[in-house]
């Protein structure tokens, strides 16, 4: 028996990177995966990817920080899979800059992608999920929201924001089934951290304890775990994928 069979998966920023690995990963435990991104023709490679291995997913372009986009983007997919048994809001950017230089646009983007983007998909989802008396939201959060990092002041403030508030959901909706748990990922090779340079990668490496990047299917497989029933006693856990980076 798979660990996800037939669950209806939302998964923001799905048409590459961390999050269309998790769609690939899901797919294999039997969920249905539904890509969010804002591509048209990102989310379509990524659906024509996943039908070539065999499984089955759906698309829907939403901009996560626009509320009234994804109320209307929730509604739809209601109406057509009936329900949404796992919501994971992966959609993230970065724009960083030291403080004294960094652009009002650069701070206000960040928290509104990562932040108000969660906020966004998990109010209007959480709706449902509470009819259902049941389902899981997991945030992909950052180490970087944890331990902080010069230059990105703005995702860390994101990411922090994030697994705060993923706590104070995972208060409010426990009594209804609902499970809300925080992943943060270390480093993880992705295009988000292919375009840092050689040394600064030797350097970072140098860092982890266990001295590699992480991979996709690192931070895929613990989401499988905390979607499925092997995790139903935890929630309102920030959970790190890092190699040991923060302890
Ligand atoms: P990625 O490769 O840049 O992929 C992010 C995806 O989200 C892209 O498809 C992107 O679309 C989409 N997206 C961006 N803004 C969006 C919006 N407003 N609405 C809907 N979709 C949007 O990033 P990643 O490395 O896979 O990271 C995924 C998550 O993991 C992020 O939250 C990131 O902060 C977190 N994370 C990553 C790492 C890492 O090392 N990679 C470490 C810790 C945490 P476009 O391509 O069109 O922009």
């Amino acid at each position: 028996m798979k660990r996800l069979e037939k669950k209806i998966a939302v998964i923001t920023g799905s048409a590459r990177g961390i999050g269309y690995g998790i769609a690939e990963h899901f797919a294999a435990e039997g969920a249905v995966p539904i890509i969010i991104d804002i591509q048209q023709e990102l989310i379509d490679a990524a659906i024509e990817d996943l039908k070539h291995d065999g499984y089955t997913a759906y698309g829907y372009v939403a901009d996560v920080s626009d509320f009234d986009q994804v109320g209307n983007v929730i509604k739809q997919i209601i109406k057509d899979h009936e329900r949404i048994d796992i919501l994971i809001n992966n959609a993230g950017i970065t724009r960083d800059s030291l403080l004294l230089r960094m652009k009002e646009d650069d701070w206000d983007k960040v928290l509104q992608v990562n932040v108000k983007g969660t906020f966004n998909f998990t109010q209007k989802v959480s709706r449902y999920m509470l009819k259902q008396k049941s389902g899981v939201i997991i945030n992909i959060a950052s180490v970087i929201g944890l331990m902080g990092n010069a230059g990105q002041s703005n995702y860390a403030a994101s990411k922090g924001g994030m697994i705060a508030f993923s706590k104070s959901i995972a208060k409010e909706l426990s009594s209804r089934n609902i499970r809300v748990n925080s992943i943060a990922p270390g480093f993880i090779e992705t295009e988000m951290t292919a375009t840092l340079p050689e040394q600064v990668v030797k350097q970072y490496q140098e860092s982890i304890p266990l001295k590699r990047m992480g991979s996709v299917k690192d931070v895929a497989k613990l989401c499988i775990f905390l979607a499925s029933d092997e995790a139903s006693y935890i929630t309102g856990q920030t959970i790190n994928v890092d190699g040991g980076l923060v302890m």
